[in-house]
């Protein structure tokens, strides 16, 4: 039983050594932290950050551990993100990745490649990870959404939240249209900076507001475009979640579990998440029935849920060890 329980702490220290062995061996300007400060030091944080994706997949293959590890790992995950960038900003530019400065607003992974004209290192990395790991990145690699769901961790609403896909779509056709036009209108950077941090500001406000309100993430469930995106899009992976029709009693107890506002009644009706479901798996252990279980082709709920932890947990530590401006 023990050694069954090591399997996926270590296949998940495994997969993050070898992704960050690569990145330590082979990339010559140092992007590994340890390394900038010590020469070889970057080993060190290869074996470091091996050990704290162990330690992460250890506590949430247990599914009842799984929304309080998300929650605090993801927020560390954003701590560390903005701390480097202000350490960046005030120290030294040895805490930066690239010093290109832009805003650590999410919706610049659309809004930016569209106003610029060419991708980013940051709108590949985050279509990779849509590509592995589905919608993960709204739930364990995202340096703002953690805030949100740190700010809706009161008690959730029942009910759907009003008007939201009204919302999402147009805040993303918004979004899209203006940065054609502040590119045809060729309006200097700093003025479209300006606008990007407006748009943020308003986005902390919604978390701090009405996410804490609601008990759930109406930020990035409503108005986060690159949500929007992440829900449009998520389905080019081949994990899902589904309820159980055979054993689930819709009893409804689940419907508060879900921050993402994607088990409602009509969702639980349905037998599966709604749209907005980013695979977090805060849900599954509320269900007296079992009934809320992962897909993925042909394997079982467990070993589906078993690879999507893999995947998602090993993308997490990487991330964090990479992810900086
Ligand atoms: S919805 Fe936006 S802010 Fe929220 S996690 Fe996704 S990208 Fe990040
Ligand atoms: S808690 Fe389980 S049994 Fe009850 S409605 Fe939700 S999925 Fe169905
Ligand atoms: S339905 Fe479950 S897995 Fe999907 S977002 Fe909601 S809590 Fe997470």
């Amino acid at each position: 039983m023990r050694n069954k329980k090591l399997r996926l702490p270590a296949g998940v220290f495994i997969t993050v050594v070898f992704l960050l062995f690569f990145v330590q061996w082979k990339v010559e300007n140092p992007m590994l932290l340890a390394e900038r400060f010590i020469k070889g030091g970057g080993w060190f944080e290869v074996f470091a950050v091996g050990l704290y994706g162990a330690l992460v997949a250890w506590h949430m293959q247990d599914p009842g551990k799984v929304a309080r590890w998300r929650k605090y790992t993801w927020f560390a995950f954003s701590i560390v993100f903005f701390s480097q960038l202000l350490l960046g900003l005030l120290l030294s530019d040895i805490f930066l990745m690239s010093g290109k400065l832009h805003l650590p607003v999410p919706m610049m992974i659309l809004a930016g490649p569209i106003y610029r004209g060419h991708a980013s290192v940051m709108t590949i990395l985050f279509l990779s990870t849509v590509i592995l790991s589905g919608p993960a990145w709204c739930s364990h690699l995202c340096y703002f959404g953690a805030i949100d769901n740190i700010a809706a961790s009161g008690k959730t609403r029942r009910g759907p939240i009003r008007y939201k896909w009204a919302l999402k779509w147009t805040v993303l056709l918004l979004l899209i249209a203006g940065a054609v036009v502040l590119r045809l209108m060729k309006v200097p950077v700093l003025s479209a900076t300006l606008l990007a941090g407006g748009f943020g500001i308003l986005g902390l406000g919604i978390i701090l507001i009405i996410s804490r309100r609601e008990g759930r993430m109406v930020h990035c469930t409503s108005y986060c475009p690159i949500g929007t995106v992440v829900n449009l899009t998520q389905k080019v992976n081949p994990f899902r979640m589904y309820i159980d029709d055979s054993s689930c009693t819709s009893c409804m107890i689940c419907t508060t579990s879900c921050k993402y506002d994607a088990l409602n009644e009509s969702d639980i009706k349905a037998r599966r998440p709604g749209n907005t479901c980013t695979l977090c798996g805060d849900c599954v252990s509320t269900c007296h029935a079992s009934s809320i279980k992962y897909r993925f082709l042909k394997l079982s709920p467990d070993q589906s849920r078993n690879l999507y932890l893999l995947i998602t947990i090993s993308l997490h530590a990487a991330t964090m060890a990479l992810a900086r401006i």
